[in-house]
């Protein structure tokens, strides 16, 4: 794994890092992991990102035997200390850091997501329920804003939202109406309408490269409730990515007002897919897997396709240290290589991994977003 040294975030997490944060262990047991945001701070001194950082540096010493904590955890532990300062210029921004001196590990992120979380964890393997969340949480998405002729284009991660210029064409449409004007001011709006669909239609192509370029996966619109009869049946090919439109009522709107009128399209579209997916498994079950055994053993197959996670309290499962298989029942010895070397882990820690080191989409279910599902599913390749 790479490192990179302090201060030199990133904030963008690629596949790769994910793939390499799955397949870490360290048989020391000294990788830390550390995730520390404050969605609100009740002051500007900043004095509680702070203590809190500290707080949780002191609880890991304490944790682990203070004379058996060796040097290189305890430089690592010091280096995630010195980040409090930088954390507290924006607290609300998740830092993230993975950490494990002895194998020359460190990996620093930034993420723009909203909410606040205070964990500091040394173990063999790396904590990363946290950084999908995260990741989910503020996958990119695009807003497009329209009026008669104009439309601007955003691009939102989270927290963050950033407008795009240049990138979607601006029209005088009135132009076109009087030059083929006839005389008849019905004539000229009935033309105005069809060079304003025209101009929709064309725009949505943009939209496309627009999102493409953006490598957003979702479109939200925003215009005048009674423009969008005209807009939505022009944005018809991007109906797979279209989520939602909201009502605009002024389009020099600022990046920070549109944030707030696309954000819970997002998040709804997002509880919708979850339940959509739960809905496929549950009509499909010859392609599911329900249950920790049951997508344990399918994870293992490599025949998960997605896999929906919702929050595993306390439940643990078996890994074997030299085969790295995994199962579902307690035991001594390794149920498929006969290793006496086993330990127990977080179970959905594993599937995490297993997901992510078997190419399978993990979507994440908090508890309050579908009542009655805790544990754990998965749609099947074949
Ligand atoms: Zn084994």
């Amino acid at each position: 794994m790479p490192a990179t040294t302090t201060g030199h975030h990133r904030d963008i997490v690629t596949a790769t890092d994910l793939t390499e944060l799955a397949g870490f262990c360290d048989e020391q047991a000294h990788a830390v992991s550390f995730y520390f945001s404050l969605a609100t701070t009740p002051d500007n001194s900043h004095r509680e990102e702070f203590i809190a950082v500290k707080r949780l540096i002191q609880q890991a010493h304490e944790s682990i035997a203070p004379s058996n904590v060796p040097t290189s955890l305890a430089k690592d532990l010091e280096q995630i200390l010195s980040t409090a300062d930088e954390i507290s210029l924006d607290p609300a921004r998740l830092k993230v850091i993975f950490a494990c001196r002895e194998r020359q590990a460190w990996q620093e992120f930034e993420i723009p997501t909203h909410q606040s979380i205070s964990l500091l964890d040394v173990g063999r393997r790396f904590r990363l329920r946290p950084l999908m969340a995260a990741l989910q949480a503020c996958a990119p998405f695009c807003v497009v804003i329209l009026e008669s002729g104009k439309a601007r284009g955003f691009v939102i991660r989270g927290t963050d939202i950033k407008e795009i210029t240049g990138r979607l064409s601006v029209e005088d449409l009135s132009l076109h109406a009087e030059d083929s004007r006839v005389g008849w001011s019905r004539h000229v709006e009935t033309n105005l309408e069809e060079h304003e669909q025209a101009y929709f239609k064309r725009l949505s192509r943009q939209v496309h490269e627009f999102m493409s370029e953006q490598q957003a996966a979702h479109l939200v619109i925003g215009c005048r409730e009674d423009l969008w009869g005209e807009v939505g049946p022009q944005f018809a090919n991007l109906q797979n990515e279209f989520i939602g439109h909201f009502h605009l009522t002024n389009f020099e709107v600022g990046p920070a007002e549109v944030l707030p009128m696309a954000r819970p399209l997002f998040e709804e579209a997002r509880r919708q897919r979850c339940v959509n997916l739960l809905n496929e498994i549950n009509e499909s079950p010859s392609h599911a897997a329900l249950g920790l055994d049951d997508v344990l053993q399918s994870l293992r197959d490599g025949r998960v396709q997605k896999l929906v996670l919702g929050a595993l309290p306390n439940q643990t499962i078996s890994e074997c240290q030299d085969c790295r298989r995994m199962w579902s029942e307690a035991g001594h010895n390794c149920v498929f290589c006969g290793s006496g070397r086993v330990r127990y882990i977080a179970a959905e820690e594993g599937l995490i991994r297993q997901a992510l080191t078997t190419d399978s989409e993990i979507l994440l279910v908090e508890e309050d977003v579908i009542p009655g599902f805790g544990g754990a599913a998965a749609l099947l390749r074949y």
